[in-house]
């Protein structure tokens, strides 16, 4: 049983994040709490974390953003969603408005970029079908394993599910890619677990994925301990963080520890050469593997949306 509680945005709906890889956009969260409840997210240890069974809804966000919109001297080029919730989680009144603040955006010809593991409703498919210039979805994924994804993420949308939105996505002529993040050494980052994730993917019309690890925060070591049952697999996930590198999130928060810089670039290697053999392009998290690349925005690829965008919107938007 979901509690689900309304209340009133103390501040700004549309707000900068320190991620360098979303640096340039306004970001949004519909909620605090996520009912996805994947076991390795972050927000469990934030102080408004209203707990697993329970999610925070902001109401009137539309009629706030509209007005946060009209004081901004420039309007964004486009807003995400959702850096610390997911505005497709399965609750009725997070969706209500996650929808009404999606329809405000397009109409000001704001673009709408968001990740998700939920299931994205027909009625936002109609949506975007308006406007697809102005949407980019990722879509979360590892595993087509439905076993393992109910272990680690158990609220999350059945693995064929995000595959058919991503199609959806990819025939509406939206930009849409798949991004397998956090891959966890050892439990999904093998040959064949990838080969029939993007394979799977390839089918759908997708030719971009992101690839990240899993990136060890004291509050995700907590969570990974207090959710999964099976004390194997607890196993499998920490064993190859024993060497790990202490590292910080570029531009987040805290700290956490990484997969060695060597273990990460072999394996990241490697998933590019399988991303290859299916005719996808793969982008690495410059956020997260700070030891690896300078580049911002190699989860997220909205710089590339953004410079489509550009060619597609009247340049007042962009100052240009
Ligand atoms: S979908 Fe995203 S925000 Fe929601 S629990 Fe999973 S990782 Fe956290």
């Amino acid at each position: 049983m979901v509690n689900v509680k309304l209340i009133d945005r103390k501040s700004k709906a549309l707000t900068p994040s320190r991620l360098r890889c979303l640096s340039h956009l306004p970001t949004i969260n519909m909620t605090a709490g996520c009912m996805h409840g994947c076991a390795y997210c972050y927000i469990r240890g934030y102080s408004q974390y209203p707990g697993d069974d329970a999610v925070v809804v902001y109401r009137n966000t539309a009629e706030q953003v509209e007005q946060e919109l009209k004081r901004k001297r420039k309007r964004p080029v486009a807003v995400y969603f959702c850096p610390s919730s997911d505005a497709f989680m399965p609750v009725d009144e997070v969706l209500e408005q996650s929808y009404c603040t999606m329809k405000l955006l397009l109409e000001q010809d704001v673009g709408v970029q968001f990740v998700t593991k939920g299931a994205i409703p027909d009625r936002f498919i109609d949506l975007f079908a308006a406007k697809p210039e102005l949407i980019a979805g990722q879509v979360g994924l590892t595993t087509l394993d439905d076993q393992l994804n109910a272990a680690i993420e158990p609220g999350t949308a059945p693995a064929n599910r995000r595959l058919n939105d991503l199609r959806r996505l990819v025939d509406i002529g939206a930009t849409a890619s798949l991004r397998a993040d956090p891959l966890i050494c050892g439990v999904t980052d093998g040959d064949a677990n990838l080969e029939t994730l993007f394979v799977a993917a390839a089918e759908r019309g997708v030719s971009d994925v992101s690839a990240s690890y899993l990136f060890l925060r004291p509050a995700i070591v907590g969570s990974l301990k207090r959710s999964l049952a099976d004390k194997e697999l607890l196993q499998r996930i920490f064993v190859p963080f024993d060497q790990a590198d202490a590292a910080s999130l570029r531009g987040g928060e805290g700290g956490g520890k990484s997969l060695p810089l060597e273990v990460r670039r072999a394996n990241l290697d490697r998933i590019r050469q399988i991303a290859e053999r299916f005719g996808l392009t793969l982008c690495i998290c410059g956020c997260k593997n700070s030891d690896m690349t300078s580049s911002k925005c190699h989860l997220t690829n909205l710089s590339a949306t953004a410079r489509t965008m550009k060619k597609v919107i009247a340049p007042t938007l962009f100052g240009g």
